[in-house]
């Protein structure tokens, strides 16, 4: 180690020496535009065969364990989940990304919402979308003393023809298409998708009325801390496909949530990179 300091040490020396030679022989110029300012600049010492000394002006070396600190938080794993699979969380399903074998698929482990919840319809949905939806209803009672509805979960393929077909019959297909996903296109499906109201106002899952709401201002607000999004924001139809429903919202866990939350992207295509969908393919 000695011996690699001292060697360092004679280099240093040689290469002030060598400068200092230049700027005495007129190469580079003591004024102007030089990177080192001369006031900064190391006069060369009085003998070019001065002994160095190895304490003096010899920085220290890392050691090979140094290790920088990391200096941000690791960058956001978008790869952690499938988009694809639709069992998982983080599937996109939309005008341009059927559920894959939609016509025969169903939830692996779709549960009853516990019985102190409202759920007009007797909806289910899968086992950690329920169990989030649980904690939300009952934080936004406590925060606000508003209770929540499950108005409409997990809805078969099945059931989404007859949806679908409701909607064509009174709106027409283009009008339809705005409001309710055709069979196998639907994030019902999945069942980690909630229409969600309230007791109190009256509002339906229909039109802007529930985004005036408590309720609706709540979870706009305050849904991602359960790992669930908007997933039709106003302003979003030609991303999405879908009118600004402030009702239907999407577990997708909370790191993603969070994560779409803190960077204030406001859908899934748009945070994976994916073509806007605002039409099917054919
Ligand atoms: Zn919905």
């Amino acid at each position: 180690m000695r011996a690699i300091l001292l060697a360092v040490a004679t280099l240093v020396v040689a290469a002030i020496v060598a400068v200092g030679t230049l700027f005495a022989t007129g190469v580079l110029p003591i004024g102007g535009s030089a990177a080192v300012s001369p006031s900064a600049a190391v006069p060369a010492p009085s003998s070019p065969s001065a002994s160095p000394t190895p304490s003096a002006s010899v920085p220290a070396i890392p050691s090979p364990e140094f290790t920088p600190e990391p200096s941000a938080a690791p960058a956001f794993d978008k790869a952690a989940y499938s988009i694809d699979d639709p069992t998982s969380p983080w599937v996109i399903v939309n005008k341009l990304r059927p559920l894959a074998d939609g016509a025969a698929y169903e939830p692996p482990d779709l549960v009853d919402l516990p019985s102190d919840m409202p759920n007009p319809n007797g909806y289910q949905m899968r086992a950690d979308a329920a169990a989030s939806l649980e904690e939300m209803f009952h934080t936004a009672l406590a925060e606000t003393g508003v209770q929540l509805v499950a108005q409409s979960g997990y809805r078969s393929y099945s059931v989404q023809v007859r949806a679908y077909d409701y909607y064509v019959n009174s709106l027409g297909v283009a009008g339809a298409d705005l409001t309710s996903a055709r069979p196998g296109y639907s994030e019902h499906q999945t069942g980690m998708a909630m229409d969600i109201l309230d007791t109190v106002s009256g509002c339906s899952t229909d039109g802007r009325c529930f985004a005036d709401t408590t309720a609706g201002q709540w979870l706009a607000a305050n849904a991602w801390r359960f790992g669930w999004v908007l997933r039709y924001p106003d302003g979003a139809t030609p991303i999405t496909g879908y009118e600004f429903e402030p009702w239907h919202y999407r577990w997708v866990g909370v790191p993603l949530a969070t994560e779409m939350h803190t960077t204030g992207v406001g859908t899934l295509e748009e945070f994976f990179g994916l073509p806007a969908a605002p039409d099917y393919a054919g």
